[in-house]
């Protein structure tokens, strides 16, 4: 290991942030989290709480978002090689993806990283879709993997202050020796008074809980998008999910609810009758989406270079470990795509 130790100040404490500071503090960065919210709080701004959450490789993208999402999956294995499921709350499950009709090959892009990958046969896979792979993938229940990352990077010596700042500026208020600002703030980037990004927008989604011993990871791809995200520790499924733009109420829709429910059985009668579902919660949160996908930047310009990495809409845990490495890069100012 590296040891720089030099300040940094990241700002949010959610899975961005934690993500950063986790691979900052390895790569022997002096860290602190400045944040208003964190994990826990029921917040449904603070959208990490709120997650299935699948962490299965991402669906085609550029370059950078396929190397982003590989290596986070390559950290995810390794924490699941190294802590039992029930401490850092990560378990390993076959995924399956359904496609409407052959999808183009940029959207398997990880057919050869992918553990266990294989075309599964028409026999295997519902009628009504023309193709499927399945491979060895896996979820991560926010509630235990959360509390288990803070603890993680407490230990690597990240301090973590409550702090809500108006400007990334005025982070240096709190920690006047920061080398470097680090912005996690998700959401919060669209009101930052020296951010101001308007292409992030709240996005509203809701999925929900039933009871069930069925543990395979399925994501139907393209026409009524839908997923089964298992959490195997607490014996639940989660079932979504939908996106409302610029919708915050964190009252559950039933309508959405019964859409779940239906669409699930649709795609795995083994569920049984949906009136015979065993329902448990409705989740509601706010996803931070951003027109153009999410930025994960280096700003020059000020005083301090300023790293951003925010904007992650629907795949934040997916791009979580890969996204902090990549802070890391940016920040050393190494060759990034
Ligand atoms: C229903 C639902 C299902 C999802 N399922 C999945 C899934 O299966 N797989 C997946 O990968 N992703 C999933 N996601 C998306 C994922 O949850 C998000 O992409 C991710 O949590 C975003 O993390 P973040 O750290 O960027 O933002 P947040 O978790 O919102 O954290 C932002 C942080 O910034 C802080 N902050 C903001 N403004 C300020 C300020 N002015 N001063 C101080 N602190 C500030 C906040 O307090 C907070 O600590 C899902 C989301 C939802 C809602």
């Amino acid at each position: 290991m590296q040891l720089h130790q030099t300040p940094v100040v990241v700002i949010g404490c959610g899975v961005a942030g934690l993500s950063a500071a986790y691979q900052l503090a390895d790569a022997g960065y002096l860290v602190t989290i400045l944040a208003k919210e964190f994990p826990g709080e029921n917040n449904i701004m603070y959208t990490s709480d709120w997650a299935g959450a699948s962490l299965g490789f991402a669906a085609g993208g550029s370059f950078r978002a396929r190397r982003v999402s590989q290596e986070t999956f390559q950290t995810f294995w390794d924490i699941s090689s190294r802590y039992a499921p029930e401490e850092c709350g990560i378990c390993r499950i076959t995924q399956e993806t359904y496609f409407d009709k052959k999808p183009d090959p940029s959207l398997i892009w990880y057919s050869k990283e992918a553990p266990d990958f294989r075309i599964l046969s028409p026999s295997e896979y519902p009628a009504q879709y023309a193709f499927a792979v399945s491979y060895t993938s896996m979820t991560l229940e926010p509630p235990r993997y959360l509390p288990w990352l803070v603890k993680q990077v407490q230990s690597k010596g990240v301090k973590i202050m409550r702090v809500e700042v108006d400007s990334l500026r005025a982070a240096l208020d709190h920690i006047p020796d920061a080398k470097a600002i680090i912005n996690c703030s998700g959401i919060g980037s669209r009101y930052l008074k020296d951010v101001k990004d308007d292409a992030v927008f709240p996005e509203r989604g809701q999925t929900c809980a039933i009871r069930t011993s069925f543990k395979k990871l399925i994501i139907r791809s393209g026409a009524e998008y839908t997923y089964l995200i298992p959490r195997p520790l607490s014996g639940l499924l989660i079932l979504g999910g939908i996106n409302e733009p610029f919708n915050t109420s964190p009252e559950p829709n039933p309508a959405s609810r019964e859409m779940f429910k239906q669409r699930a059985h649709k795609i795995c009668p083994e569920l049984g009758p949906v009136d015979q579902m065993e329902f448990v919660m409705d989740i509601v949160g706010v996803r931070s989406t951003r027109k153009g996908g999410y930025r994960l930047e280096r700003q020059e310009g000020g005083k301090l270079p300023i790293v951003h990495s925010y904007g992650y809409n629907g795949g934040g845990y997916q791009a979580s470990m890969g996204a902090g490495k990549e802070v890391v890069r940016l920040l050393r100012g190494e060759d990034s795509y």
